[in-house]
């Protein structure tokens, strides 16, 4: 189906009017409930509330003797021994102390935990070098890290280490976590081999389908279809009409310029919705969003860069929130850039490497030919500086803005 006109489409829309137009079109995938053991860095789905008390007993912090805290005997009769994991019948009374690890529940009686460093043995007895014993010390009461109906999680949280043992701390498994978005690669053209092959004369492998995996690894996608397709329009057809039944969402690469066997682009025409085909931007103006059914299909022009700093600015937090994630985007701060720029007719984002300067102030410095067939201007790129399009050359020092894609770099070069 035709739904725009060819002009209404093409108009050259801002990255931010982009971004808008996907993201109207976008929903949050269900729940699904998975093995805590295979959840880390899912999106939890559901608010978790603390089932019970953590620790669920008074528990000792310190390797030591449970004593009753303003006892003044000189020394004490030894009338138990607990380590962690077990509960005893020990009564702890004037006069006396029990043994006890780290981790294990405090005896009736007692207030405080000595520590054995602060004591000495005596037949069966106890002597403890310390002039006051706090009551309460050293013992963790009853849901002091956790208190039963306490909010510990949200909706949104992505399950990283202390996500994941707080849940395992509380006893929640399987937990809820959103369904990853199901995503189908399909690199388009001709001159492509597969990596493990010698290309012919005029072909070159496929980079973009292995550099689109990783990142949709990154963003919490599974890939659960990924191929290469010949500029042929009746393949083409066949492997669009398979893929958007399949997926949630379809990424192709190639065919999205102006060519003769630029075929991606007539095509989404008469399967789907195209909702926009062009961005103001550099690199990755040529940028298909269609829509068919369920499925959201993106058409990345062919050109390795492009397609990576388009998945970057649009497809990542499209995915992050079908997700539900709490955080979609990547932080954005301001930069000093290096060394001066020439801004182009489009928003460009350059590759940079941002590190902290002595004076504390962010730095970014490019990491050379800005050129969108060159994958090596990534290679160890922590951010997408923003220049603003324009006619004048930004002197170095201009401060302009970045997104992070990667931490900082610290310290100086
Ligand atoms: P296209 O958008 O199809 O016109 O391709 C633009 C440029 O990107 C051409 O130089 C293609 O050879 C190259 N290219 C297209 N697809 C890929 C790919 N999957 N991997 C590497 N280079 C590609
Ligand atoms: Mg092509």
């Amino acid at each position: 189906m035709v739904v725009d006109s060819a002009s209404a489409s093409d108009r050259l829309l801002h990255p931010d009017e982009a971004r808008e137009k996907i993201f109207e079109r976008l929903r949050q995938l269900p729940a699904q409930e998975v093995a805590l053991r295979d959840a880390p860095w899912r999106v939890l789905a559901r608010d978790v509330v603390a089932a019970e008390d953590h620790p669920p007993f008074p528990a000792a912090t310190m390797d030591g003797y449970a004593v009753i805290a303003d006892d003044p005997s000189p020394w004490r009769e030894i009338v138990g021994r607990q380590t962690a994991g077990y509960v005893d019948e020990i009564d702890v009374t004037l006069g006396t102390a029990a043994w006890i690890t780290t981790g294990s529940p405090v005896p009736r009686g007692a207030t405080a935990v000595v520590p054995v460093e602060v004591t000495e043995l005596a037949d069966e007895h106890v002597i403890i070098h310390q002039d006051h014993v706090e009551a309460g010390a050293n013992i963790r009461p009853v849901g002091i890290d956790l208190a039963k109906g306490a909010s510990i999680l949200r909706a949104g949280d992505v399950l990283g280490p202390p996500e994941m043992g707080l849940l395992a701390a509380m006893g929640v498994d399987p937990v809820s976590v959103v369904r990853r978005p199901r995503v189908s690669v399909l690199s388009t053209g001709n001159e492509l081999v597969e990596p493990g092959e010698t290309p012919g004369p005029g072909q070159i492998r496929d980079s973009n389908r292995f550099s689109l995996i990783a990142a949709l690894q990154e963003a919490g996608a599974e890939v659960i279809w990924d191929g290469r397709g010949a500029d042929d329009l009746d393949a083409l057809r066949m492997s669009l009409i398979t893929r958007v039944a399949e997926s949630d969402v379809v990424i192709t690469s190639g065919g999205v310029s102006m060519g003769d066997l630029d075929l991606i682009k007539p095509l989404l025409s008469e399967l789907a919705d195209v909702h926009f085909r062009r961005v103001f931007m550099k690199p990755g103006k040529p940028f298909n969003f269609a829509t068919s059914g369920d499925a959201l299909i993106f058409s990345l022009p062919g050109n390795p860069v492009s397609a990576l700093v388009s998945f970057e600015v649009f497809l990542r937090p499209a995915l992050r929130s079908m997700l539900g994630a709490k955080e979609i985007d990547r932080p954005q701060v301001q930069v000093r850039i290096a060394h001066a720029v020439q801004p182009s007719d489009r928003i460009e984002f350059q590759r940079a490497v941002v590190a902290v300067t002595p004076d504390g102030s962010l730095e970014a410095r490019t990491t050379g030919s800005q050129a969108s067939s060159r994958l090596a201007s990534l290679i160890g790129a922590n951010a997408l500086v923003v220049i603003p399009p324009g006619t004048d050359r930004l002197a170095a020092g201009s401060r302009v803005d970045a997104l992070l894609v990667a931490p900082i770099a610290s310290g100086t070069r």
